[in-house]
Protein backbone atom coordinates (compact mmCIF):
# COMPACT_ATOMS: atom_id res chain seq x y z
CA UNK A 1 0.00 0.00 0.00
CA UNK A 2 1.74 3.25 -1.00
CA UNK A 3 1.86 6.18 1.61
CA UNK A 4 1.31 8.77 -1.13
CA UNK A 5 -1.76 10.89 -1.06
CA UNK A 6 -4.92 9.97 -2.65
CA UNK A 7 -5.59 11.33 -6.07
CA UNK A 8 -9.77 11.69 -7.08
CA UNK A 9 -10.36 11.18 -10.78
CA UNK A 10 -10.95 15.34 -10.32
CA UNK A 11 -10.94 18.09 -7.97
CA UNK A 12 -13.07 21.36 -7.99
CA UNK A 13 -11.10 24.13 -9.22
CA UNK A 14 -11.34 26.54 -6.07
CA UNK A 15 -10.39 30.48 -6.42
CA UNK A 16 -9.28 32.28 -3.09
CA UNK A 17 -11.00 32.19 -0.37
CA UNK A 18 -11.26 35.89 0.61
CA UNK A 19 -12.48 36.05 -3.20
CA UNK A 20 -15.72 34.78 -2.06
CA UNK A 21 -16.01 36.83 0.76
CA UNK A 22 -17.47 40.38 -1.04
CA UNK A 23 -19.91 38.17 -2.54
CA UNK A 24 -21.45 36.89 0.37
CA UNK A 25 -21.20 40.47 1.93
CA UNK A 26 -23.48 41.52 -1.05
CA UNK A 27 -26.02 38.49 -0.39
CA UNK A 28 -26.31 39.26 3.05
CA UNK A 29 -26.31 43.30 2.36
CA UNK A 30 -29.27 42.58 -0.12
CA UNK A 31 -31.17 39.53 1.69
CA UNK A 32 -32.12 38.74 -1.51
CA UNK A 33 -31.24 34.98 -1.39
CA UNK A 34 -32.74 33.19 -4.45
CA UNK A 35 -35.44 34.16 -7.59
CA UNK A 36 -33.66 35.66 -9.94
CA UNK A 37 -31.70 37.82 -7.93
CA UNK A 38 -28.30 40.27 -9.36
CA UNK A 39 -26.03 37.32 -9.37
CA UNK A 40 -28.59 35.21 -11.06
CA UNK A 41 -28.95 37.68 -13.88
CA UNK A 42 -25.59 38.29 -13.95
CA UNK A 43 -24.37 34.76 -14.24
CA UNK A 44 -26.97 34.57 -17.18
CA UNK A 45 -25.15 37.13 -19.26
CA UNK A 46 -21.69 36.35 -18.46
CA UNK A 47 -22.36 32.47 -19.32
CA UNK A 48 -23.92 33.88 -22.49
CA UNK A 49 -20.87 35.98 -23.37
CA UNK A 50 -18.79 33.33 -22.58
CA UNK A 51 -20.44 30.31 -24.21
CA UNK A 52 -21.53 32.07 -27.19
CA UNK A 53 -25.22 31.93 -27.00
CA UNK A 54 -27.90 34.03 -26.69
CA UNK A 55 -31.06 32.65 -24.31
CA UNK A 56 -29.77 30.48 -20.60
CA UNK A 57 -31.58 29.72 -18.05
CA UNK A 58 -29.73 28.79 -14.54
CA UNK A 59 -30.94 25.68 -12.71
CA UNK A 60 -30.13 23.84 -9.40
CA UNK A 61 -28.80 20.45 -11.06
CA UNK A 62 -28.59 19.65 -14.68
CA UNK A 63 -30.93 16.59 -14.02
CA UNK A 64 -33.91 19.09 -13.09
CA UNK A 65 -32.49 21.05 -16.07
CA UNK A 66 -32.61 17.69 -18.01
CA UNK A 67 -36.19 16.84 -17.01
CA UNK A 68 -37.53 20.57 -17.29
CA UNK A 69 -36.00 20.53 -20.63
CA UNK A 70 -38.40 17.52 -21.83
CA UNK A 71 -41.13 19.44 -20.58
CA UNK A 72 -40.47 22.58 -22.40
CA UNK A 73 -40.86 20.85 -25.47
CA UNK A 74 -43.83 18.74 -24.50
CA UNK A 75 -42.00 15.32 -24.83
CA UNK A 76 -44.09 12.29 -24.49
CA UNK A 77 -44.11 8.48 -26.18
CA UNK A 78 -40.62 7.68 -26.88
CA UNK A 79 -37.03 9.18 -26.79
CA UNK A 80 -34.11 7.83 -28.53
CA UNK A 81 -30.96 8.33 -26.15
CA UNK A 82 -27.61 6.50 -25.81
CA UNK A 83 -27.01 3.92 -22.87
CA UNK A 84 -23.20 5.13 -22.32
CA UNK A 85 -23.64 7.94 -20.05
CA UNK A 86 -24.61 8.80 -16.94
CA UNK A 87 -27.33 7.17 -15.55
CA UNK A 88 -29.28 10.98 -15.27
CA UNK A 89 -29.69 10.99 -19.19
CA UNK A 90 -32.44 8.19 -19.15
CA UNK A 91 -33.81 9.14 -15.52
CA UNK A 92 -34.96 12.44 -16.74
CA UNK A 93 -37.01 10.26 -19.38
CA UNK A 94 -38.63 8.59 -16.56
CA UNK A 95 -39.46 11.41 -14.86
CA UNK A 96 -41.47 12.60 -17.52
CA UNK A 97 -43.02 9.04 -18.63
CA UNK A 98 -41.27 8.75 -21.01
CA UNK A 99 -39.85 5.18 -22.53
CA UNK A 100 -36.13 5.36 -23.10
CA UNK A 101 -35.07 3.82 -26.46
CA UNK A 102 -31.59 2.68 -26.17
CA UNK A 103 -29.34 2.89 -29.45
CA UNK A 104 -25.67 1.66 -29.80
CA UNK A 105 -22.68 3.91 -29.86
CA UNK A 106 -20.13 4.55 -32.63
CA UNK A 107 -16.95 2.94 -31.45
CA UNK A 108 -14.91 6.13 -32.19
CA UNK A 109 -16.42 8.99 -30.94
CA UNK A 110 -18.42 7.02 -28.33
CA UNK A 111 -21.14 8.87 -29.15
CA UNK A 112 -24.67 8.05 -30.32
CA UNK A 113 -24.06 6.28 -33.67
CA UNK A 114 -26.57 7.94 -36.24
CA UNK A 115 -26.61 5.00 -38.41
CA UNK A 116 -28.66 3.07 -35.70
CA UNK A 117 -31.23 6.28 -35.46
CA UNK A 118 -33.64 5.34 -38.26
CA UNK A 119 -34.01 1.52 -37.14
CA UNK A 120 -34.85 2.76 -33.42
CA UNK A 121 -37.70 5.12 -34.59
CA UNK A 122 -41.34 3.67 -33.69
CA UNK A 123 -45.06 5.77 -34.15
CA UNK A 124 -44.17 6.96 -30.40
CA UNK A 125 -41.29 8.41 -31.22
CA UNK A 126 -40.91 12.27 -30.49
CA UNK A 127 -37.31 13.07 -29.54
CA UNK A 128 -33.82 11.57 -29.56
CA UNK A 129 -31.47 12.84 -26.63
CA UNK A 130 -27.95 11.81 -27.39
CA UNK A 131 -25.10 13.11 -24.88
CA UNK A 132 -21.69 14.82 -26.24
CA UNK A 133 -19.97 12.27 -24.09
CA UNK A 134 -16.31 13.42 -22.38
CA UNK A 135 -17.38 16.75 -24.32
CA UNK A 136 -16.93 15.65 -27.71
CA UNK A 137 -19.46 16.48 -30.11
CA UNK A 138 -22.09 14.38 -31.53
CA UNK A 139 -22.44 13.97 -35.28
CA UNK A 140 -24.79 17.02 -34.84
CA UNK A 141 -25.82 17.07 -38.75
CA UNK A 142 -26.20 13.47 -39.22
CA UNK A 143 -28.86 13.19 -36.29
CA UNK A 144 -30.33 16.71 -36.77
CA UNK A 145 -31.19 15.31 -40.62
CA UNK A 146 -33.02 12.40 -39.06
CA UNK A 147 -34.60 14.71 -37.00
CA UNK A 148 -36.05 16.78 -39.87
CA UNK A 149 -36.46 13.51 -41.73
CA UNK A 150 -38.81 12.26 -39.17
CA UNK A 151 -40.41 15.56 -37.03
CA UNK A 152 -38.29 14.65 -34.12
CA UNK A 153 -36.63 16.83 -31.41
CA UNK A 154 -33.43 16.74 -30.01
CA UNK A 155 -32.27 17.31 -27.00
CA UNK A 156 -28.51 16.89 -25.69
CA UNK A 157 -27.08 16.07 -22.65
CA UNK A 158 -24.32 19.07 -23.23
CA UNK A 159 -23.31 18.18 -18.99
CA UNK A 160 -19.59 17.63 -20.64
CA UNK A 161 -19.56 20.12 -23.56
CA UNK A 162 -19.17 23.34 -21.37
CA UNK A 163 -17.08 25.82 -23.56
CA UNK A 164 -16.72 23.19 -26.42
CA UNK A 165 -16.96 24.99 -29.99
CA UNK A 166 -17.38 23.31 -33.64
CA UNK A 167 -16.55 24.85 -36.48
CA UNK A 168 -16.25 28.05 -34.87
CA UNK A 169 -19.53 28.08 -33.15
CA UNK A 170 -20.62 27.09 -29.53
CA UNK A 171 -21.59 23.47 -29.95
CA UNK A 172 -24.71 24.53 -27.61
CA UNK A 173 -26.43 25.74 -30.56
CA UNK A 174 -27.02 22.32 -31.88
CA UNK A 175 -31.13 20.61 -31.72
CA UNK A 176 -33.68 22.32 -30.10
CA UNK A 177 -32.32 22.22 -26.61
CA UNK A 178 -29.03 21.82 -24.90
CA UNK A 179 -28.59 21.09 -20.92
CA UNK A 180 -25.47 21.70 -18.72
CA UNK A 181 -23.92 20.71 -15.36
CA UNK A 182 -22.53 22.72 -12.84
CA UNK A 183 -21.96 19.64 -10.42
CA UNK A 184 -18.98 20.26 -8.43
CA UNK A 185 -17.25 17.27 -10.87
CA UNK A 186 -17.09 19.76 -13.60
CA UNK A 187 -14.77 21.45 -15.68
CA UNK A 188 -16.90 24.37 -14.60
CA UNK A 189 -18.86 24.16 -11.42
CA UNK A 190 -21.27 26.26 -9.13
CA UNK A 191 -21.28 23.30 -6.29
CA UNK A 192 -24.63 21.69 -7.85
CA UNK A 193 -25.96 23.79 -10.69
CA UNK A 194 -27.14 23.17 -14.12
CA UNK A 195 -28.72 25.32 -16.98
CA UNK A 196 -30.81 25.26 -20.32
CA UNK A 197 -29.59 26.89 -23.29
CA UNK A 198 -32.66 27.76 -25.35
CA UNK A 199 -32.43 29.16 -29.30
CA UNK A 200 -35.32 32.01 -28.77
CA UNK A 201 -36.26 34.07 -25.87
CA UNK A 202 -39.98 32.56 -26.04
CA UNK A 203 -38.66 29.19 -25.35
CA UNK A 204 -35.89 30.76 -22.32
CA UNK A 205 -39.44 32.16 -21.46
CA UNK A 206 -41.59 28.99 -20.88
CA UNK A 207 -38.36 27.23 -19.37
CA UNK A 208 -38.16 30.19 -17.08
CA UNK A 209 -41.92 29.23 -15.93
CA UNK A 210 -41.18 25.70 -15.72
CA UNK A 211 -38.29 26.01 -13.45
CA UNK A 212 -40.04 28.40 -11.09
CA UNK A 213 -43.38 26.41 -10.38
CA UNK A 214 -45.09 27.35 -13.38
CA UNK A 215 -45.90 30.84 -12.60
CA UNK A 216 -46.39 33.60 -14.87
CA UNK A 217 -47.07 36.45 -12.15
CA UNK A 218 -48.19 36.49 -8.67
CA UNK A 219 -51.73 34.70 -9.16
CA UNK A 220 -51.27 33.23 -12.86
CA UNK A 221 -49.36 29.38 -13.02
CA UNK A 222 -49.91 27.95 -16.38
CA UNK A 223 -47.90 24.53 -15.74
CA UNK A 224 -47.00 22.11 -13.06
CA UNK A 225 -43.73 23.14 -12.85
CA UNK A 226 -40.75 22.43 -10.57
CA UNK A 227 -38.50 24.16 -8.02
CA UNK A 228 -35.14 24.56 -10.66
CA UNK A 229 -34.09 28.09 -9.38
CA UNK A 230 -30.50 28.64 -8.66
CA UNK A 231 -29.45 30.38 -5.45
CA UNK A 232 -27.51 33.44 -5.40
CA UNK A 233 -24.80 31.74 -3.45
CA UNK A 234 -24.86 29.33 -6.24
CA UNK A 235 -24.46 32.11 -8.84
CA UNK A 236 -22.08 34.21 -7.10
CA UNK A 237 -19.74 31.01 -6.79
CA UNK A 238 -20.42 30.74 -10.87
CA UNK A 239 -19.15 34.37 -11.76
CA UNK A 240 -16.01 34.05 -9.47
CA UNK A 241 -15.43 30.18 -11.60
CA UNK A 242 -15.75 31.43 -14.74
CA UNK A 243 -12.80 34.29 -14.20
CA UNK A 244 -10.40 31.22 -13.69
CA UNK A 245 -12.28 28.34 -16.74
CA UNK A 246 -9.78 29.26 -19.07
CA UNK A 247 -6.70 29.01 -17.35
CA UNK A 248 -8.52 25.36 -15.53
CA UNK A 249 -8.49 24.49 -19.47
CA UNK A 250 -5.26 25.37 -20.37
CA UNK A 251 -4.17 23.17 -17.52
CA UNK A 252 -5.90 20.40 -18.34
CA UNK A 253 -4.93 20.96 -22.02
CA UNK A 254 -1.15 20.46 -20.54
CA UNK A 255 -2.17 17.64 -18.71
CA UNK A 256 -4.19 16.04 -21.43
CA UNK A 257 -1.01 16.28 -23.76
CA UNK A 258 1.11 14.73 -21.38
CA UNK A 259 -0.91 11.38 -20.82
CA UNK A 260 -1.01 11.04 -24.58
CA UNK A 261 2.79 11.31 -24.73
CA UNK A 262 3.40 8.57 -21.64
CA UNK A 263 0.76 6.36 -22.56
CA UNK A 264 2.07 5.84 -26.10
CA UNK A 265 4.59 3.83 -24.36
CA UNK A 266 2.50 1.47 -22.70
CA UNK A 267 0.99 -1.41 -24.76
CA UNK A 268 -2.61 -2.33 -25.36
CA UNK A 269 -3.64 1.34 -24.00
CA UNK A 270 -5.90 3.35 -26.42
CA UNK A 271 -6.78 7.02 -25.77
CA UNK A 272 -9.74 8.08 -26.85
CA UNK A 273 -9.89 11.25 -29.14
CA UNK A 274 -12.04 13.91 -29.46
CA UNK A 275 -13.41 15.25 -33.20
CA UNK A 276 -10.42 16.77 -35.06
CA UNK A 277 -12.50 20.00 -36.14
CA UNK A 278 -13.56 21.20 -32.30
CA UNK A 279 -12.07 22.35 -29.29
CA UNK A 280 -12.03 20.48 -26.14
CA UNK A 281 -12.56 21.40 -22.87
CA UNK A 282 -10.57 18.27 -21.46
CA UNK A 283 -13.08 17.41 -19.17
CA UNK A 284 -12.23 13.56 -18.78
CA UNK A 285 -8.81 11.50 -20.04
CA UNK A 286 -10.70 8.19 -21.07
CA UNK A 287 -8.96 5.36 -21.71
CA UNK A 288 -9.48 1.90 -23.20
CA UNK A 289 -7.80 -0.97 -22.11
CA UNK A 290 -7.34 -3.25 -25.19
CA UNK A 291 -6.19 -6.73 -26.29
CA UNK A 292 -2.40 -6.11 -26.20
CA UNK A 293 -2.59 -5.21 -22.67
CA UNK A 294 -1.59 -8.21 -20.80
CA UNK A 295 -4.11 -7.48 -17.41
CA UNK A 296 -8.05 -6.98 -17.56
CA UNK A 297 -9.70 -3.48 -17.44
CA UNK A 298 -10.72 -4.47 -13.32
CA UNK A 299 -7.21 -5.63 -12.78
CA UNK A 300 -5.47 -2.68 -13.91
CA UNK A 301 -8.38 -0.34 -11.92
CA UNK A 302 -7.71 -2.04 -8.23
CA UNK A 303 -3.82 -1.51 -8.73
CA UNK A 304 -4.56 2.00 -9.31
CA UNK A 305 -7.63 2.10 -6.18
CA UNK A 306 -4.68 -0.27 -3.99
CA UNK A 307 -2.28 3.01 -4.93
CA UNK A 308 -5.18 5.25 -3.60
CA UNK A 309 -5.47 6.33 -7.34
CA UNK A 310 -9.43 7.11 -7.24
CA UNK A 311 -9.63 6.98 -11.43
CA UNK A 312 -13.21 6.13 -12.48
CA UNK A 313 -15.18 3.55 -14.85
CA UNK A 314 -16.96 5.92 -16.45
CA UNK A 315 -19.32 4.35 -18.33
CA UNK A 316 -19.85 1.25 -16.41
CA UNK A 317 -22.07 -0.24 -15.64
CA UNK A 318 -24.35 0.64 -18.71
CA UNK A 319 -27.87 2.79 -17.63
CA UNK A 320 -29.43 -0.24 -19.72
CA UNK A 321 -27.69 -2.53 -17.32
CA UNK A 322 -29.66 -0.74 -14.23
CA UNK A 323 -32.62 -3.09 -12.77
CA UNK A 324 -35.58 -0.02 -13.76
CA UNK A 325 -34.42 -0.29 -17.53
CA UNK A 326 -32.96 -3.54 -18.14
CA UNK A 327 -36.15 -5.24 -19.06
CA UNK A 328 -36.12 -3.07 -21.84
CA UNK A 329 -36.01 -4.70 -25.55
CA UNK A 330 -33.45 -1.96 -26.38
CA UNK A 331 -31.72 -2.92 -23.57
CA UNK A 332 -30.78 -5.91 -24.52
CA UNK A 333 -26.97 -6.45 -24.87
CA UNK A 334 -27.04 -7.54 -27.99
CA UNK A 335 -28.41 -4.29 -29.43
CA UNK A 336 -25.64 -2.51 -27.67
CA UNK A 337 -22.20 -5.01 -28.22
CA UNK A 338 -19.85 -1.82 -28.70
CA UNK A 339 -21.51 -0.05 -25.99
CA UNK A 340 -20.62 -3.11 -23.85
CA UNK A 341 -17.26 -3.91 -25.22
CA UNK A 342 -16.38 0.14 -24.38
CA UNK A 343 -17.95 -0.09 -20.63
CA UNK A 344 -16.17 -3.20 -20.23
CA UNK A 345 -12.55 -1.65 -21.49
CA UNK A 346 -12.93 1.88 -20.32
CA UNK A 347 -10.89 3.86 -17.22
CA UNK A 348 -11.05 7.70 -16.77
CA UNK A 349 -7.84 8.90 -15.58
CA UNK A 350 -7.68 11.48 -13.19
CA UNK A 351 -7.45 15.27 -14.82
CA UNK A 352 -7.53 18.63 -12.42
CA UNK A 353 -6.05 21.84 -12.55
CA UNK A 354 -3.24 20.92 -9.46
CA UNK A 355 -2.55 17.24 -10.85
CA UNK A 356 1.29 17.36 -11.28
CA UNK A 357 3.54 16.00 -13.80
CA UNK A 358 5.15 13.41 -11.27
CA UNK A 359 1.52 12.13 -10.45
CA UNK A 360 0.59 11.75 -14.06
CA UNK A 361 3.90 9.58 -14.29
CA UNK A 362 3.09 7.30 -11.44
CA UNK A 363 -0.50 7.04 -13.06
CA UNK A 364 0.49 6.42 -16.35
CA UNK A 365 3.31 3.78 -14.62
CA UNK A 366 0.51 1.74 -12.86
CA UNK A 367 -1.41 1.69 -15.87
CA UNK A 368 0.83 -0.31 -17.65
CA UNK A 369 1.63 -3.95 -16.80
CA UNK A 370 2.88 -4.72 -13.07
C1 LIG B 1 -23.25 15.27 -14.41
C2 LIG B 1 -24.16 14.73 -15.47
C3 LIG B 1 -25.56 14.89 -15.41
C4 LIG B 1 -26.29 15.36 -14.17
O1 LIG B 1 -25.97 16.62 -13.78
P1 LIG B 1 -26.18 17.02 -12.23
O2 LIG B 1 -25.85 18.49 -12.26
O3 LIG B 1 -25.23 16.22 -11.42
O4 LIG B 1 -27.61 16.78 -11.88
C5 LIG B 1 -26.33 14.49 -16.50
N1 LIG B 1 -25.76 13.91 -17.58
C6 LIG B 1 -24.43 13.72 -17.66
C7 LIG B 1 -23.87 13.11 -18.91
C8 LIG B 1 -23.59 14.10 -16.60
O5 LIG B 1 -22.28 13.85 -16.67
Amino acid sequence: MSTEKEIFITQPDMPPLEDFIPYLQQIWDSRVLTNGGTFHHQLERALCDYLGVEHISLFTNGTLALVTALQTLRITGEVITTPYSFVATAHSLLWNGIKPVFVDIDPRTLNMDPARIEAAITPQTTAIMPVHCYGHPCDVEAIQKIADNYNLRVIYDAAHAFGVRREGLSLLGHGDLSVLSFHATKVFNTFEGGAIVSPDAKTKLRVDRLKNFGFVDETTVVAPGINGKMSEINAAFGLLQLKQVDQAMAQRREQDERYRHLLGAVKGVHCVEGSGESTANYSYFPILIGDGHPESRDTVFQRLRDNKIYARRYFFPLISDFPMYRGLSSADPANLPVAGDIARRVICLPIYPGLTAEQQQRIVGLVGAA
